[in-house]
């Protein structure tokens, strides 16, 4: 198992808490206009298109990095460097994007339009969500048959 770096964790608030606990039933959720239908992040209960109320629902957690970089710089001594950050489209609706980490595999093999999905990092009550590589499985000939 890999260990978990240490986070700094939002204070709780009506608004934010289905999207930072959520992760305890391995759910991303995010505020959606329920007169649109248009997902809204920054995470918001009114829609920033239409100005209607949102409510939590449940993301599909499947994306693709919109852009990434790796950081080398120990900001945080109690934190391995090097490790990414990654800006995450989700497929749910284009230009669906958040700040993040890519985790799970060598920063330097992240890539812009690699498909990732979400998995929680617990930090107490907090689920923070970091997304790990899709691995598109490879069809490897059975050899073992008869020939
Ligand atoms: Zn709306």
């Amino acid at each position: 198992m890999t260990a978990i770096a240490p986070r700094i964790t939002p204070d709780l608030n009506e608004l934010n808490r289905p999207f930072w606990t959520g992760g305890a039933e391995g759910v991303l959720q995010i505020t959606r206009c329920q007169a649109c239908r248009r997902w809204i992040f920054p995470l918001s209960a009114t829609c920033a298109e239409c100005g209607e109320p949102t409510v939590y629902e449940a993301t599909s957690g499947q994306g693709t990095v919109f852009t990434h970089t790796t950081n080398e710089y120990p900001y945080n001594p109690a934190v391995p460097v090097p490790y990414n950050i990654s800006i995450v489209e989700l497929a749910d609706q284009e230009g669906l994007r958040f700040t993040t980490n890519v985790v799970g595999c060598p920063p330097e093999e992240v890539h812009i339009g690699m498909p990732v999905r979400v998995q929680f990092e617990p930090h107490g009550e907090v689920f923070v969500p970091v997304f790990i590589p899709v691995f598109i499985p490879v069809f490897i000939p059975d050899s073992s048959g008869g020939e």
